[in-house]
Order: C-alpha cells, then sequence, then structure tokens
C-alpha cells in the first residue's frame, strides 16, 4: 500500500494498523514519505491534546541500582560510578522548586531497589510533597520492578502515575540484553500491578538496540496497545563504555543520525496507532541533536521531561554518555524551553498536571 493511504487508514480510528502496516510505516525512506508520516501524527496531536507540551520536572533521586541491564551507565557492576542518594529534603525542595515554578507534574527516577527502606523513604518524600502540590501535582514514578503491595503503598502516598519500560517485548532480545535473573514476565505482570492499583501506566523500549529488527519494534507498538498503556516513554538507545552492550560501539555523527531518525519515526508510529495516549519525547533525542526532543514533539510527542537535579550530581546518572545539560542550572534549562518550544509554535501547560487522557476516556467508557 502506499504512504499515504496507510496514513489516512491510521488517522480513522485508534489501532488501525496490522503488524505488517506498522512495519511499513516505520520503514519509509524516502525523505518525502517520512515528512508525511510526521506530519499526520502531529495532526493527530494537535486534534487530541492541541499545540500543548505537558512538563514533568524530572529528579533523579538516586543512582544506586541492584540490577545489572547490560546497556545501562549505572548498573550495579560498574565500580567507576560514584554513587549518591539524594537526602528525603534534597528531593522534596527540588519538588518544590518545580511547583512553585509552575511545571504541573513532576517524575522521580532512580536505578532499582527493593527493600523496605526504600520503599518508607518514597512514602515519606510522596507525602511531604503532597502537603504542598495537593492533588493539582502530578507525580510520576519511574523506580522500576515492586512488588504489588509497595505500588499500592506509593499510590496511597500521592503518587499517580508509573513508568516502566519493558525495553523490547521480543523475549530473546530481551535476554541479550539482561543477565538471566531479569525477567520480561515479571515486568509486564508490574504493569498488570500498576494498572490494578490504578495508576496511568506508562512503558516503552529502547530503540535501536544491537541485534532489533524494525519488525520487533512493530510488535512493540502492538505491545503497548494491547497492554493499553496509558503514556509511552521510549527513546534511542545510546551506548555507555562502560557496559558489556556499549563497550565497543562508537557514537558516529552516522550512527547518532540513524538513531535519532528512527526514535522519531517510532514516536509518530505510535501517536498513529495509539492516538489519545501521552508521548514523551526524552532526553535521549537530545543528546542526538540539540533540537531532538523539539523535533519529538513535531512527531507526536506531547511531554517534556526536564531534568531539576541538582547539577552536582547530574554526572553521575549517566545512563548513556553524551547526556546533555550536564552544567546547566534548572533555571537556564527553563528559559532557553521556552524559546525552542515559542519558534516550533508549541505552548507549555504551566501549571497542569498534564494527565493521559487515554486513562480518562478509558475510565470513561467503563462506567
Ligand atoms: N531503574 C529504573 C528507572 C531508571 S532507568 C528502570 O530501569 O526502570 C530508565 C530507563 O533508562 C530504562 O528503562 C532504559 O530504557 C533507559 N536506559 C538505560 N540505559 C540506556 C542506554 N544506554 N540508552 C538509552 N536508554 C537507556
Ligand atoms: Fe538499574 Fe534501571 Fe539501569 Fe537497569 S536500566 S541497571 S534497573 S537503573
Amino acid at each position: 500500500m502506499n504512504a499515504a493511504k496507510l496514513l489516512d487508514q491510521a488517522e480513522k480510528k485508534p489501532r488501525n494498523l496490522s503488524h505488517d502496516e506498522i512495519l511499513e510505516l516505520l520503514s519509509l525512506e524516502k525523505q518525502e514519505d517520512i515528512q508525511a508520516l510526521f506530519r499526520a501524527a502531529y495532526q493527530i496531536k494537535l486534534h487530541w491534546i492541541g499545540p500543548f507540551v505537558s512538563l514533568r520536572g524530572l529528579i533523579e533521586t538516586g543512582n544506586v541500582c541492584e540490577k545489572n541491564c547490560y546497556y545501562c551507565g549505572i548498573r550495579k557492576d560498574n565500580n567507576s560510578v560514584e554513587r549518591y542518594q539524594l537526602t528525603e529534603s534534597q528531593i522534596v525542595q527540588m519538588a518544590r522548586w518545580a511547583f512553585d515554578n509552575h511545571y504541573g507534574s513532576l517524575a522521580l527516577q532512580s536505578g532499582e531497589l527493593e527493600n523496605e527502606s526504600n520503599t518508607k523513604r518514597f512514602e515519606s518524600i510522596l507525602r511531604q510533597i503532597h502537603t504542598f502540590g495537593k492533588d493539582d501535582f502530578g507525580i510520576t514514578l519511574s523506580l522500576g520492578e515492586q512488588h504489588l503491595e509497595v505500588y499500592r503503598r506509593w499510590k496511597e502516598a500521592g503518587a499517580h502515575r508509573y513508568l516502566l519500560r519493558i525495553e523490547t517485548s521480543d523475549p530473546d532480545l530481551y535476554r541479550n540484553l539482561h543477565p538471566e535473573d531479569h525477567s520480561l514476565e515479571r515486568r509486564i505482570n508490574c504493569l498488570y500491578d500498576l494498572k490494578s492499583c490504578g495508576y496511568q501506566v506508562g512503558t516503552g523500549v529502547m530503540i535501536g538496540l544491537p541485534g532489533q529488527t524494525l519488525a520487533q519494534l512493530a510488535s512493540d507498538i502492538q505491545f503497548f496497545g494491547d497492554i493499553d498503556a496509558d503514556m509511552i516513554g521510549m527513546g534511542p538507545f545510546l551506548p555507555h563504555h562502560q557496559t558489556p552492550l556499549g563497550k565497543t560501539l562508537q557514537l558516529t555523527p552516522e550512527y547518532a543520525a540513524r538513531q535519532l531518525l528512527l526514535g522519531l519515526k517510532m514516536i509518530a508510529v505510535c501517536r498513529l496507532y495509539l492516538h489519545d495516549v501521552n508521548i514523551a519525547a526524552t532526553t535521549a533525542l537530545q543528546a542526538l541533536a540539540s533540537d531532538g526532543r523539539e523535533q519529538g514533539l513535531l512527531a507526536g510527542a506531547n511531554v517534556i521531561m526536564p531534568n531539576i537535579t541538582d547539577t552536582a550530581y547530574r554526572k553521575n546518572y549517566q545512563l548513556y554518555e553524551n547526556k546533555p545539560g550536564l552544567d546547566e542550572n534548572s533555571e537556564s534549562t527553563r528559559q532557553k524551553l521556552v524559546e525552542n518550544l515559542a519558534d516550533i509554535g508549541e505552548e507549555i501547560l504551566w501549571g497542569k498536571r498534564g494527565d493521559s487522557k487515554h486513562f480518562f476516556l478509558k475510565k470513561e467508557k467503563e462506567m
């Protein structure tokens, strides 16, 4: 089928593409076809969301991790990383800064720790944030796999959204990216647990992993639909030299351009397939091009997660190398962002939680 016909078909209603059709869109090579793909996705974003961007102030609360994902710079066995954990009061202060500056919502992310003291720590942090944020301040957690009870406690303490990427929906590829005791099945079960607790649930994958095929990425997009995700947070894979997967890879300009293009195509096809979900233009896009996040918005994304972690800690939270904004302070990051977004005709929804439309439309249908 030609590209224009497929785009028309996708625009008509959500999930109106087969696996082969998703694959066909991801495989588009001609410049004019790719531009048409981005335009169509942007139109759907305009239809559901308008020319608006929601912000999540991102706090990287700590880089201590019990896991050993082969791609990640803060994996447990990377001894060259200086480990840190922000204190409760540091985190609450950064959250307060985001609230006072009308970010509307927050994302707390860290290495994965499964223990009672970590559970309690976040419970306490969430309760403290709730004292000023009340229900007007969105809180997304990205703290990895946890027991159902832990998810429940954090929800009760004030979190509304949870982001847990499955990294890839392909079991063989997942096995190649992780040690044996890391389980895709558990990760998927965690997504169901999160849904059962009433979170707006986000998931996603890494894009352009060594050995990953476009057919696998097409299946990933179908997986997002099948699990009925409310939010998508995905981004290009970027090598880190102190990891098993990244140690021999070079981020050449050609490689960077390929990863960026594939990342943008995934955003566009996700928007075309899922329509009303929140999709983040992630920092990894910005690592590949200084205007990578803006390009992500024009390909259909509607969320940006500016890093508001104290700059002193950012260098120790490098999941991949080339992380942007290491030497910026939060105030200057914000100014730059506002200007860049105005240039592309997008406006920040200051002070709004920016919840997933899909989540609430789904709830309405259930009633
Ligand atoms: N520990 C939590 C959250 C922090 S990691 C978790 O794993 O869920 C957040 C995300 O960073 C991961 O889900 C992974 O998709 C991404 N990531 C890790 N290493 C990366 C790399 N080298 N390139 C791109 N993304 C990476
Ligand atoms: Fe830890 Fe998350 Fe990195 Fe895996 S991706 S090593 S769980 S921080």
